[in-house]
């Protein structure tokens, strides 16, 4: 039964992206991904979601029945208002529901925060689905999370639970974009780990800088990669972040006991350096106690696993699951 459509919004800290689904169809029918550009200010931003959902709303081949927003950042507990993007300074209390509402009048809008969705969006379309207590994490600009029961995120008391990438690993530790010190985000975040190879290379010989080319140029992933090719200082700041990322885990899994554990984002894709060595030191501290250690793998659909998350939730809002 494909006679409607379903529009999905990413609202992410370096791309926002749009995707339009017929019915239940695994694949989008159109797809446009654009820069966010938060140098430029949060009124361009929000400028181009107008401009982008205007476009996507014309282009749907059927009625538009519902309209999913992952939101990058703190959203507010009625789920309407992102309040905060800690990396996009200046994208503060905007009424995004009803931004959208006005340009889509009587469609049913709804809206998580982008961890939260791209939660959603793993326990529909990818390693979750059909676990009944998954947690996902998503490590990319910042780290976010999400704890779904039977596919469904719990939401907390004030609309911020799983936000595992604030949960402190290293008291006193390093300065972290919420204001706090020594979270998780501080350290194994794709930008923290940047900026600790940045910090750590200066003056000295590391294949990370032949790799990268100008120290602004260094990423996440080129340090994972330089680690790979046996650069000892590279190696050493994938094993202080795997650490410290097994701490956050075992921490994780020690509260929630669930049966999966799903990680995603940019960072991810070096899962093949990073992961093994947080599992060994999980492995190492859980199973002290007796415990089995649940899963922990590296997502295979997170390139757009928010846009599906946002999918979910135009499905969900229209009552069409
Ligand atoms: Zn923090």
């Amino acid at each position: 039964m494909r006679t409607y459509c379903f529009l999905g919004i990413d609202v992410g800290n370096t791309k926002l992206a749009f995707g339009l689904v017929e019915g239940d169809a695994r694949a989008f029918h159109e797809k446009r991904v654009i820069a966010t550009e938060p140098h430029l200010g949060a009124e361009q931003a929000l400028e181009k979601i107008i401009v982008q959902t205007c476009n996507m709303l014309e282009m749907a081949p059927k009625p538009v029945a519902g309209i999913g927003i992952a939101f990058g950042g703190f959203v507010d507990v009625t789920r309407t208002v992102g309040l905060a993007s800690p990396n996009f300074p200046g994208l503060e209390n905007v009424p995004m529901v009803e931004m959208i509402r006005e340009l889509a009048p009587g469609v049913p809008v709804s809206m998580d925060n982008d961890a939260n969705v791209a939660g959603v969006g793993e326990a529909m379309y990818g390693k979750a689905r059909g676990h009944r207590e998954a947690v996902y994490l998503t490590i990319s600009t910042g780290i976010g999370g999400a704890v779904l029961f039977d596919g469904k995120p719990l939401a907390g008391s004030q609309g911020l639970a799983a936000e595992f990438g604030h949960m402190i690993v290293q008291p006193n530790g390093r300065q972290c974009t919420c204001g706090s010190r020594g979270c998780l985000e501080a350290i194994a975040s794709g930008t923290s780990i940047a900026r600790m190879a940045r910090e750590r290379v200066r003056g000295r010989d590391s294949l990370i800088n032949n790799l990268a080319g100008t120290p602004d140029d260094i990423t996440a992933g080129t340090v994972c990669k330089a680690a790979q090719a046996g650069d000892e200082l590279a190696k050493a700041i994938v094993q202080e972040v795997a650490f410290y990322l097994g701490i956050g885990l075992a921490n994780i899994i020690s509260g929630l006991d669930p049966d999966i554990v799903v990680l995603g984002g940019g960072v991810m894709n070096s899962a093949d350096i990073l992961l093994p060595p947080a599992i060994q030191l999980v492995e190492r501290h859980l199973t002290v106690r007796g415990a089995k250690v649940p899963p922990i793998e590296a997502s295979d659909i997170h390139d757009d696993v928010a846009l599906w998350g946002a999918m979910a939730l135009a499905r969900a809002a229209a009552g069409k699951r």
